[in-house]
């Protein structure tokens, strides 16, 4: 691997939490990348939701394939940028671990009744969870709990942390407190979640028939793109049409992100992982004509997709769902005061997907929610 002098270098980790020998053959990274894909965790990923609930059908994404499209596209920067794309894969694979059933909705509720119950609790959040599980609720190796990863796994899996939750989780979440960025390759992973999941959406909301792509005519990128298509490919039909058009905003993005990359990292005479870590702001990001392209896309699916009847309904439906389980479960502990029983709870709801949730739902409340129906897929 071509390594840069910014880039994380798996032979100087800040090391595990748990002293092991090294492996034969593969680097620390690689390590942690393995781990992770063969962790429980992971395999659920494939039954918990992105927008669309489980229910509906098999052609939408799942967190399992979000996933995986965030690795290809942060792999490609992370390669381009000479970063290590063995950390960066194992970040992509990992980031979204700690999700609850029904995605944001499920995070949403649980959170809430945890706050009901002990207005101390530091509730639920999806990227603390993920941290959870991989120190910690993985129970498959002999001499420690969870996976035992690097630090630098470690800390670019905690995107995102509140200062009262990082004094409880030492070196790793520091950065919250005192100031300062992950490695170059978290703050890759970031972004490529973004780009992944923002053209994704759009992708399942018009296969969907939720969007209208000329309702997002207005952002400058998707103009050009249509013009490009409509002249290389008059007449093609719509699906086809939107692939194309989809795909060149994706590379639009990539290619931008890897060309605003190297010149601040060039401007910030960045030399090393440490000078990353102690500079004022993250180094990895776009330009500023595309950042306001990117601004407009998220705000166009957060009114059009996000919002929309449809994905409301289910939305609430989740929310419901998820607040009588924690509700039951709860009572059955007879325990409203004990944190550590309330995390237990936490822990055992986040862990289901979308169908294990629905399915104990209905045996524990026959009929006392109805789903909406699903909506059809192209
Ligand atoms: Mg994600």
């Amino acid at each position: 691997m071509n390594l840069s002098n910014y880039a994380a270098d798996s032979a100087l980790t800040k090391g595990r939490r748990f002293n092991e020998p090294v492996s034969l053959g593969r680097s620390n990274f690689q390590r942690d990348r393995d781990r992770v894909l063969h962790s429980s965790a992971f395999r659920r990923l494939m039954h918990k939701t992105q927008v669309f609930i489980n229910h509906e059908g098999d052609l939408f994404r799942t967190r399992l394939t979000h996933s995986l499209e965030v690795s290809q596209i942060a792999r490609t920067c992370a390669r381009r940028l000479f970063l290590n794309e063995d950390l960066t894969e194992a970040l992509c694979l990992s980031h979204d671990l700690g999700h609850t059933p029904f995605g944001h909705a499920g995070q949403f509720a649980l959170n809430k009744c945890m706050k009901k119950i002990d207005a101390n609790s530091n509730g639920f959040e999806h990227n603390i969870q993920s941290l959870r599980i991989v120190d910690l609720l993985e129970c498959k190796y002999a001499e420690f709990d969870g996976l035992n990863l690097c630090y630098e796994t470690r800390e670019g899996i905690l995107k995102r942390c509140s200062k009262t939750a990082a004094k409880k989780l030492g070196s790793v979440a520091q950065r919250f407190i005192d100031g300062g960025n992950p490695s170059l390759e978290a703050q890759l992973s970031n972004l490529a979640d973004e780009i992944a999941y923002n053209h994704h959406d759009l992708d399942d909301g018009l296969r969907a028939g939720l969007l209208n792509f000329e309702e997002v005519l207005y952002i400058p990128e998707a103009i050009k793109h249509t013009k490009i298509v409509n002249k290389l490919f008059p007449g093609i039909d719509e699906n086809r049409r939107n692939s194309e058009i989809i795909r060149r905003m994706i590379n639009a993005q990539v290619e931008d992100l890897v060309f605003a990359t190297k010149t601040s990292l060039l401007h910030a005479d960045i030399k090393s992982i440490e000078d990353v870590r102690c500079y004022s702001k993250p180094l990895v990001g776009f330009s500023g004509y595309m950042k306001e392209n990117v601004n407009q896309l998220k705000r166009f699916l957060h009114e059009k997709m996000y919002k929309h009847p449809t994905v409301l309904e289910m939305t609430f439906v989740a929310e419901d769902v998820i607040k009588n389980l924690f509700d039951k479960m709860i009572n059955e502990k007879n325990s409203y005061t004990d944190s550590q029983l309330l995390r237990l709870v936490a822990d055992s709801i986040a862990a289901m997907t979308d169908r294990h949730a629905a399915t104990l739902h209905e045996k524990w409340f026959p009929r006392k929610v109805s789903w909406p129906s699903p909506v059809g897929f192209v």
